[in-house]
């Protein structure tokens, strides 16, 4: 799938840094199986872990299932014949530590009986397997410590490293690689001097002698500390360079103008701004008026009031005569803003028409799934600058839409969104856009530095006054079937009162799952306990506990208009009851839902939960999530869920989430190459690294903006820029 960036041939790249040349073509075939393709790649595949020949496993003391690595001294080696025939030979050699002994198994390689002669000392590692009582090793890798195969220095070091291996080739066959690299590696150094000087790390090529061949525990301490910084230093150094780049482009001052829309918008306005949203809304105001373009992110619980804010901002800019564009990552989530906005506009939003307010604008709509007479309309009021807000999906950006005069792109919930599918729509234009990016995941500090490090962060961390605080219980629907029926009572409760509701489900039906959506499908685990389809559970509810109610499906594979047109009839109260998959999960608002049922909720991600729970309780009443799950108590599928139902705060509850999956989901799969360059650094656990290597990339880029004094790190920034390039070209 992804190679690492180091192997993506090109400038930075040449042909003698591959490792063919020094390990020989059938090693370098090996390492190939590992993704090592060069000299960088091999030094960069650090040990795992480190054994000490001092401290060996005492034989006596080896437990089943332990992986261990152990010297000893060969007692005897027989061959057995086994099989039809005795065709098949399984080679049984003992070893002894001088008081107790070890089975290790070969099978079918009866040339190790020859090796591995009664008297021979060596290194052997494997997995401690127990058979008819005593304990073994079944395939172990083996190093001779004597003779002409040994490798020399070990010894005198006596620590081990140990490397992720494959069945193709052992950790110990990589040792001799990184052996026989090391010497002749003419190993660039991405640490500028001064910033290495500064906190004591040591140069790169001392590193790489003390993590692979270390002569003390320190010594792979120190050096991982310096891998680990010069990861984060590299990533924030391609951030450094864009914010500064940024500051060298152009933009057109969008300065507020009193008496336009910007100000009747905000006199019409049924309530008053938080104090948190008049910090942000002036903060962008500065922003739009100076001459380089702003790139901020904007995060905000769900609810927290972020659209607003942004249609504060893209007002400011219709006024000064240019137009906005706000980016939606699905066509419901689209049509709803378009609706949204346009009935919060009221008769601003009527500019042009009969009746409408005389300095008033247009919002026009804008997606893939149009019909072609809307679609035309829509592109000649975005070509004339008539329409001064457009609202699409990405479908948008791929498309040669024309607009007359772009200010201020705003693209809602960033995570579905590349950096560089940002970088597409606005390098089309001359004279960069205002960019304000808005997610409502919250991400924590070092995540956002990682991925969305070139952009500046404002938060709305309050939500707006008289919204209820939404009660979260856990129903375990196995060991209290009493509780689910309950669950579903409630729901008919609310619908009663004139509420309405959602069901969640994680799946569609079928083997099918959510097209392109994140966490539905991902972890249906085949050994799970089934789950309930939408198409089942419909099916169930409306011809028991919920029956008579009025249902409605919503799922991604139907038909956008069919999607839109079930929204609409929900928003309109036309519905009592939405069951749907997570496509309710971004944005969508409709204040008259207080409650959400979730089947089979630890089939969801925890930050996901949050976001899904958000969708109710979005009016004056308060709101009711119900997390049914067969998860047992105390497993930890059942304490995450516990851990969402205890606490309304997001932030909280995504570092949970993000210390819960592996580092690379948690970037994302539009992260791969900025992943695969982090091989030591957790942006989970790192925080205070990614916070120093920013600080000091940033100073670095100040006083350096080109980085000529440093050809490595321009060499390791160039790598990932292309890698990072390179994810982005896969996914169109
Ligand atoms: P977000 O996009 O951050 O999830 P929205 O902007 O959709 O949140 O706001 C959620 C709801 O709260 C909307 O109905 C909006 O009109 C309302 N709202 C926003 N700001 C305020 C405020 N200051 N006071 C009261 N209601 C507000
Ligand atoms: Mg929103």
């Amino acid at each position: 799938m992804t190679t690492s960036p180091a192997a993506t041939p090109g400038p930075t790249n040449p042909p003698e840094r591959r490792l063919r040349s020094v390990v020989g073509d059938a090693t370098a075939k090996k390492l190939a199986t590992l993704g090592l393709e060069t000299i960088d790649d091999l030094l960069r595949h650090y040990p795992r872990r480190y054994v000490s020949l001092g401290e060996m496993t005492d034989l006596a003391s080896l437990q089943v299932g332990q992986y261990a690595t152990v010297m000893a001294r060969v007692v005897e080696a027989v061959n057995k014949r086994f099989g039809p025939g005795g065709r098949k030979t399984r080679t049984e050699v003992t070893l002894t530590d001088g008081n107790a002994r070890l089975t290790l198994t070969f099978f079918s390689q009866p040339w190790r009986q020859a090796q591995l002669t009664p008297g021979t000392v060596g290194l052997f590692a494997g997995e401690v397997g127990q058979f008819n009582g005593r304990l073994q090793l079944t395939h172990p890798l083996y190093e001779p410590l004597e003779g002409p195969d040994a490798l020399e220095g070990r010894i005198a070091r006596g620590i081990i490293p140990i490397y992720r291996a494959s069945a193709k080739i052992p950790s110990l066959a990589i040792e001799r690689s990184v052996e026989t690299v090391l010497p002749v590696a003419d190993v660039e150094d991405p640490l500028p001097e001064d910033v290495r000087a500064d906190r004591g790390l040591p140069s790169a090529d001392v590193a790489f002698e003390m993590i692979h061949r270390p002569r003390s525990d320190q010594q792979w301490r120190t050096a991982r500390d310096r891998f680990r910084f010069e990861e984060a230093f590299v990533l924030q150094t391609v951030f450094a360079q864009r914010r500064h780049a940024a500051l060298g482009q152009t933009a057109v001052p969008r300065p507020r103008r009193s008496g336009g829309l910007r100000d009747a918008f905000e006199h019409q306005l049924p309530f008053t701004l938080t104090d948190g949203q008049r910090a942000v809304v002036a903060e962008i105001e500065a922003d739009l008026a100076r001459e380089h373009p702003m790139h901020r992110l904007l995060q905000g619980e769900v609810g927290s009031g972020k659209t607003v804010v942004a249609l504060l901002a893209m007002l400011q800019v219709v006024d000064d005569g240019a137009q906005a564009v706000l980016l939606a990552p699905t066509e419901v989530l689209a049509a709803q803003h378009h609706r949204g906005i346009t009935a919060m506009l009221g008769a601003l939003a009527e500019g042009g028409m009969l009746g409408g307010a005389a300095e008033g604008t247009r919002v026009r709509l804008l997606t893939g799934s149009m019909g072609a007479k809307a679609r035309k309309e829509a592109l000649l009021d975005a070509a004339s600058g008539a329409a001064g807000i457009v609202v699409g999906t990405h479908a948008v950006l791929q498309e040669t839409v024309q607009l007359a005069e772009l200010g201020l792109l705003v693209v809602d919930e960033q995570h579905r969104f590349g950096v560089e599918q940002r970088a597409v729509l606005v390098d089309r234009y001359d004279t960069k856009p205002h960019v304000l990016v808005m997610t409502a995941t919250p991400i924590p500090r070092t995540i956002a530095m990682t991925v969305f490090g070139d952009l500046e962060t404002s938060t709305l961390s309050e939500l707006p006054g008289g919204r209820q605080p939404i009660q979260t219980t856990v129903v375990p629907a196995a060991e209290r079937p009493d509780w689910l029926a309950r669950a579903w009572d409630r729901v008919r409760e609310e619908v009663a009162d004139g509420r309405q509701a959602y069901v969640v489900v994680s799946r569609i039906g079928g083997s099918e799952t959510e097209p392109g959506e994140k966490g539905a499908g991902e972890k249906a685990d085949p050994d799970g306990p089934p789950t309930r389809s939408l198409v089942d559970l419909h099916e169930e509810l409306a011809a028991g506990p919920l029956a008579g109610l009025r249902l409605g499906i919503l799922h991604g594979r139907q038909h956008p208009e069919e999607k839109d047109a079930t929204m609409t009839a929900f928003a309109r109260g036309e519905i009592d009851v939405l069951v749907a998959t997570t496509v309710v999960e971004v944005g969508v608002d409709v204040p008259n839902a207080t409650v959400m049922v979730v089947v089979d909720a630890e089939r969801f991600g925890v930050s996901q939960l949050h976001q899904l729970r958000g969708r109710v309780g979005r009016g004056g009443h308060a709101g009711l999530c119900l997390l049914v799950t067969s998860a047992e108590d105390g497993s930890p599928s059942r304490e995450r869920l516990d851990a969402v139902a205890s606490t309304s705060d997001g932030f909280a509850l995504s570092r949970l989430d993000a210390e819960q999956r592996r580092e690379g989901d948690v970037l994302g799969a539009a992260q791969s190459g900025v992943r695969s360059s982090l091989r030591l650094l957790s942006v989970v656990k790192d925080e205070q690294v990614i916070a120093d290597a920013r600080e000091a990339a940033t100073a670095f880029v100040e006083g350096d903006p080109q980085l000529a004094s440093a050809p490595d790190l321009r060499a390791a920034v160039e790598r990932l820029e292309q890698s990072q390039q390179a994810d982005y070209l896969e996914r169109t």
